[in-house]
């Protein structure tokens, strides 16, 4: 199994959307796709349909009280796609774990190999808290969805920082397996300046692949279904399905053998 941790420490920028329509696209092409919504907000769990009643056990059972993981996720309406959903509980996580040695490696320990799963997306609450190390310390890639306006580059450095901070001490493998550029707006200037200058600043580290700002990406969450399935032939579904096809290309020659 690999594991892809979707962050960025700024809120609304494409994390929910890109795991969700990324999840869907990899379970489409026959992988077994395990998605974690690590967001107390449960923004994941109800875009893919998984409402609270629904959600029994969640990913705060899997960290704080080291339930196993298999007990906790739930089949989605998507075949081939599972989730590990969140709840509001979750945001007490960080606080109740405060003094527990191995805080930062509880996700990790969960997400053994042994799970079935071929790919796993983890869903990343908008800070850099304990949550976020959980998913970063977890993870063997990082997918950083960026959306191109003024303050991009910098939240981004703060973002590239906690990632070199935690291969130092925690992951040593992690690896940034691509930025996508979110919501672009081609009519807009400053999107294709911010562009251009991510694109220089950060070359080959760039998906090719932006997705553009797409009202029924909008929309889908609010039914319950992936946009992919929504609509799926929208712009915005097909550059999620580009996308996906892109992330298959980067991810090692082993994995996509699976
Ligand atoms: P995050 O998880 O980073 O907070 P979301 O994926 O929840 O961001 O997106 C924030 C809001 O923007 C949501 O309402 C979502 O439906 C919407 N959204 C996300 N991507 C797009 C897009 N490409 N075009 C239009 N709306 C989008
Ligand atoms: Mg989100």
């Amino acid at each position: 199994m690999i594991r892809i941790a979707i962050a960025n420490q700024k809120g609304g920028v494409g994390k929910t959307t890109t795991a969700i329509n990324v999840a869907t696209a990899l379970a489409a092409t026959g992988w077994k796709t395990l998605l974690v919504d690590l967001d107390p907000q449960g923004n994941a769990s109800t875009g893919i349909g998984v409402y609270p009643a629904d959600r029994e056990f969640s990913s705060y059972d899997v960290l704080v009280d080291k339930r196993p993981l298999a007990e906790c996720v739930v089949p989605s309406s998507i075949p081939g796609l599972d989730l590990l959903a969140a709840t509001v509980d979750l945001s007490g996580a960080e606080v109740e774990l405060v003094n527990a040695d191995d805080r930062a490696h509880r996700l990790r320990a969960a997400l053994r190999d042994d799970s079935g799963y071929d790919v796993c997306l983890i869903d990343c609450p908008p800070s850099l808290g304990l949550l976020t190390l959980n998913a970063l310390t977890a993870a063997d890639k990082l997918l950083v969805p960026l959306q191109c306006e003024f303050f991009a580059l910098e939240g981004l450095s703060q973002l590239l920082t906690t990632v070199e901070r935690v291969q130092q001490r925690f992951n040593p493998d992690l690896g940034i397996i691509g930025i996508v550029l979110t919501m672009f707006d081609r009519r807009n200037r400053l999107t294709d300046q911010v562009s251009d200058d991510v694109r220089s600043c950060l070359g080959p580290l760039i998906f090719e692949t932006n997705i553009p700002r797409n009202v029924r990406l909008s929309e889908a969450p609010s039914h319950g279904v992936p946009a992919l399935i929504y609509d799926h032939s929208c712009a915005g579904s097909r550059a999620y399905m580009a996308l996906a096809r892109e992330l298959i290309t980067r991810l090692p020659e082993a994995r996509k053998a699976a």
